[in-house]
């Protein structure tokens, strides 16, 4: 009965909110004394969210298959509830078809660092040699040199695999004496809110004061996060005057983190700054090799400059196209022809423009809080359309990195500040609004969904 009911909800709701929201659901039990159903969700954000916004049309939907039914009560299923919202917050890497060939490691509970990110198989190049210095002198000595390392670049570039390999090399060299964490930076912002909820603030101590080298991932996010900042900045303070080694990575600069502290600002500009750029001829042409050797994949000579000349930028994008060559090579029973590598290639180019655009942003906020398009864009200032609106600039700026000017043009030509005022507000509310948190987590899903 479930199954033919999602079947017309589904007819009558747009695909991402359907899969957002009833995704994982199921019928729980049906009493037929009393035209009882429950049924079981994903969450409490979806059950709270069904029954305010889709209950009628669920119970209308059931009675047609079944009279007796004359009451849905809503449960979340079991699980974490904090855990796996928190979890959903990880940031989005499409998944690429070809993992085929990788042998998948976990990440060690204890470090929470993955093992196949090393020194050994990190290509350096002029791109990233300064800063592959740096992490080599800080794994022979943690805490001795460059107190932080700060290494930042554009996305899939190669910090994380850096920052994790120093991490890798220290726990190699210095077996237990010596205790590493890596963390993504919102890890670190929802041990800190989940801390302040449960008021545990000591957990968060023992868990991040207590180590010798602390490297944390994308820190850019806890600009604006006034309490993670905050906590932060205790944790930074205790360990460097105990020569602990700090280890951070950020898609810019400290100077260019808009909402950061100045105090933590400083504190970041106070040890070593290395960027890593965008990789050259050579160096794509050296990953490549590296990356098809790594799966005794054979390209040809050919085959590989195209892959060099045609992928700009992103080291990422890189290993997403050979993998999809690996996967076609394999599946086909094939090598790799010049022909075929243009096609897929020029396949995954356009794929990856036509990803996520602001539209598809404007029109999946309009759809999630179920207000138009052109709502978000016009003057209104009801309550109903600023929200929605302004953590549309937010994602603007937070998944497709635009410009203040850009977004403020995008959303009906207002004013950059407008939109720096937008980014702010809901960084920092975000972290103080749970539900608002939430929001912004499954807004981000649907658009993610909206656009693969
Ligand atoms: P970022 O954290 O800067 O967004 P990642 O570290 O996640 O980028 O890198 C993206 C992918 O590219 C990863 O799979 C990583 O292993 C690979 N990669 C990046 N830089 C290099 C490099 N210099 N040598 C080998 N692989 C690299
Ligand atoms: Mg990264």
């Amino acid at each position: 009965m479930w199954e033919k009911t999602l079947a017309d909800v589904e007819l009558q709701i747009s695909k991402p909110n359907f899969l957002t929201w009833f995704r994982n659901s199921r019928l729980i039990e049906k009493n037929d004394d009393n035209g009882a159903v429950t049924i079981g969700v994903s969450n409490n954000f979806a059950k709270e969210w069904i029954q305010s916004k889709y209950h009628k049309m669920i119970l209308e939907i059931m009675r047609n298959f079944d009279e007796s039914v004359n009451r849905i009560d809503y449960i979340v299923l079991t699980g974490n509830v904090e855990e796996k919202i928190f979890s959903q917050t990880k940031p989005q890497v499409s998944p690429e078809i070809g993992q085929v060939g990788f042998v998948e490691f976990a990440a060690d509970p204890e470090t929470n660092l993955h093992p196949k990110y090393s020194f050994k198989n990190f290509v350096v190049g002029s791109s990233n040699e300064l800063a592959y210095a740096a992490a080599n002198a800080v794994s022979k000595e943690p805490g001795k040199k460059y107190n932080p390392l700060f290494v930042y670049g554009g996305t899939g570039l190669g910090k994380t695999h850096l920052i994790q390999a120093i991490g890798n090399e220290i726990v190699r060299n210095f077996k237990n004496r010596i205790r590493v964490k890596y963390v993504p930076s919102e890890k670190f912002v929802n041990d800190v809110v989940w801390a302040i909820r449960t008021r545990r603030m000591d957990d968060i101590k023992n868990k991040y004061r207590t180590v010798d080298v602390l490297i944390i991932d994308d820190i850019q996010f806890i600009g604006g996060k006034e309490r993670s900042e905050e906590e932060f900045f205790h944790t930074f303070n205790i360990l460097h005057q105990n020569n602990k080694q700090i280890i951070l990575s950020s898609d810019r600069p400290p100077s260019q983190i808009p909402t950061l502290e100045e105090r933590l600002r400083s504190r970041f500009e106070g040890g070593m700054i290395a960027d890593i750029t965008y990789p050259d001829y050579e160096m794509k042409l050296a990953i490549i090799k590296n990356k098809t050797q790594e799966k005794n994949f054979f390209l040809s000579d050919e085959v590989s400059h195209i892959i060099a000349t045609k992928i700009q930028r992103n080291i990422r994008e890189i290993e997403g196209i050979i993998n999809k060559l690996f996967f076609y090579k394999e599946f086909k029973n094939t090598e790799i022809d010049v022909r075929t590598a243009e096609e897929i290639i020029s396949a995954t180019l356009h794929q990856n423009m036509v990803n996520i655009n602001p539209q598809q942003v404007i029109k999946c906020v309009a759809e999630f809080f179920e207000i138009s398009p052109q709502d978000l864009i016009n003057k209104s200032r009801r309550k109903e359309v600023v929200l929605p609106r302004q953590i549309a600039m937010f994602l603007m700026r937070d998944m497709l990195g635009m410009s203040y000017p850009d977004i403020g043009d995008k959303i009906g030509k207002r004013d950059h500040t407008t939109a720096i005022h937008s980014f702010e507000k809901i960084n920092r509310e975000m972290t103080k609004d749970k539900i608002l948190n939430q929001k912004v987590i499954l807004v981000k899903e649907v658009i993610n969904k909206n656009s693969s």
